[in-house]
């Protein structure tokens, strides 16, 4: 599927996956309205292209800037942020060197991040199965990590006949080296993830990256599929 961020946060939060709450926004009027109806005072403003790696990237019309997702902390700074994306050419890694405009953007409640996770679901076409890999190494492109890290790779295949059970969540959680209450928080969010993977069909879906927020939480921070 090619759908924003945004889109495929919504679609995961159908099945019970935690996601920050946010809003799309396409105008700076947009943005400013959204950020005060989240409320707080920590907001993540967020280029919604269809690549990923926004991140690191940087935009042509300002190269030593910010890149595509910038924390900020006051209204004003969700307004200039806003204004410096909407409309601008994003490059990463991903996007070639052409860049992608951006026209849309999320703003999101700002969430305090202890730990930064990889999980992903695909379907492996050799075994017909659903395959978990997951990763400690949160944030990072998992064939990066798979080429100098194989070990902090954990991947886990699931039966299509029989489907996901707490027996392969928890092996994913504890190969993440989740503890306590972040454990269940993590089966809850396999589970849904698998639900939606296995629903709408999809052949992928990545969350990179998954976090452990300071309360202990389990939240998909970012979303593709
Ligand atoms: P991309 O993968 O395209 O770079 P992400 O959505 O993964 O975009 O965001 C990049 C990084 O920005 C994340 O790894 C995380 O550190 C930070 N980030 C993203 N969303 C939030 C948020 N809501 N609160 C705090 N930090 C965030
Ligand atoms: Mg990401």
């Amino acid at each position: 599927m090619n759908i924003h961020e945004y889109q495929a946060k919504s679609l995961l939060e159908r099945f019970g996956v935690a996601v920050p709450r946010g809003h799309v926004a396409f105008s700076i009027e947009e943005a400013a309205n959204a950020a005060r109806e989240l409320g707080g005072s920590v907001w993540v403003v967020k280029s919604q292209i269809h690549a990923g790696g926004r991140g690191a990237g940087k935009f042509k019309e300002d190269p030593n800037g910010g890149g595509g997702v910038r924390v900020v902390k006051s209204m004003e700074e969700v307004r200039t942020n806003a204004d410096a994306m909407l409309g601008a050419t994003l490059v990463t890694k991903q996007t070639g060197p052409a860049g992608k405009e951006v026209r849309r953007i999320y703003i999101e409640e700002g969430c305090d991040i202890d730990r930064e996770l990889y999980l992903a679901m695909l379907l492996d076409r050799n075994t017909s199965r659903v395959t978990i890999v997951a990763s400690t190494e949160g944030g990072k492109e998992i064939e990066e990590v798979a080429a100098k890290t194989p070990e902090k790779i954990v991947r886990v295949g699931i039966d299509p006949v029989t489907g996901i059970s707490g027996f392969h969540a928890r092996k994913v959680a504890f190969g993440l080296g989740l503890e306590g209450k972040q454990v269940s928080a993590a089966v809850r969010l396999l589970m849904g993830m698998y639900r939606a993977f296995i629903e709408l069909d999809a052949s992928l879906v990545e969350v990179n990256p998954m976090v452990i927020t300071g309360a202990g939480d389990v939240i998909a921070l970012d979303a593709k599929m």
